[in-house]
């Protein structure tokens, strides 16, 4: 039940019976060449869908925006920060919790708002409530092995897939195209990353001085299908609304 097209007397009830409220978070940023900047909001809104036609649970408007300072080197990635994230977090759950929420669900599809949303929660809790940190992908990759998956690769290209194939532009998949912009004694990792003596140091920069497009592995995209993307996003939402049914009122 989305809270946007229920009325102030279903919230009363909805509260009378229920305790938890779920909350998309997710980010516009640059997922490689291939696919769209809402990546990280367009596949937890889509969870949502799903996770309601399971569950009964009022989801709140979500928001689209993230924290990723580190991409905004690439065209059309727009960050708010921490500091915006922590405050629109903290007004909506205040909120949510002064309606009747006790548990809020944060369905994260960013892994620059983890942070932020963890400080959200420890607060939640100092508050008589709880935050929930339900990452979609990291849970899929703890669900099947074989879906574990990085930036804008093979995992995240097929959950889009399975959200709307059109808005993946396979044509356009370039290599991960890593550049060793510190040297070559201290080539790129992966995300912030360098290698030196086989141990990665992180080293936080922005990202368009280490890749061409903003897709960092190790799961390259060329290996998503839509059936990978359809089978990964059924198990997660059978998942979140079991959690759900044994969280709720609990
Ligand atoms: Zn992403």
């Amino acid at each position: 039940m989305k809270l946007s097209e229920m009325t102030y007397w279903q919230t009363e009830k909805y509260f009378q019976e229920h305790d938890t409220v779920i909350l998309t978070v997710g980010c516009l940023e640059s997922h490689g060449s291939h696919n769209v900047l809402g990546v990280d909001t367009l596949i937890p809104d889509k969870l949502v869908s799903m996770i309601e036609e399971r569950v009964a649970v009022a989801a709140a408007p979500g928001i689209p925006y993230g924290v990723c300072e580190d991409m905004t080197g690439f065209p059309g990635t727009i960050s708010i920060g921490e500091d915006c994230m922590y405050l629109l977090l903290t007004r909506i759950t205040e909120g949510l919790i002064s309606h009747g929420a006790k548990k809020i669900l944060f369905l994260n599809g960013h892994g620059g708002n983890i942070s932020t949303i963890n400080r959200v929660c420890i607060e939640l809790s100092r508050k008589g409530a709880l935050g929930v940190i339900l990452n979609w992908w990291i849970m899929a990759g703890q669900l099947n092995s074989a879906w574990a998956g990085g930036h804008g690769g093979g995992e995240e290209t097929a959950a889009m897939m399975a959200v709307n194939p059109k808005l993946v532009y396979s044509g356009e998949m370039r290599g991960q195209e890593l550049i060793n912009d510190l040297g070559e004694k201290f080539p790129t990792m992966g995300f912030d990353r360098v290698e030196y003596k086989g141990i990665g140091i992180p080293v936080p920069r922005d990202v368009v001085k280490y890749t061409t497009n903003g897709w960092i592995g190790p799961d390259d995209p060329k290996d998503a299908t839509e059936n990978w993307g359809k089978e990964m996003l059924n198990e997660v939402a059978d998942y979140i609304a079991s959690f759900i049914r044994d969280f709720d009122m609990a």
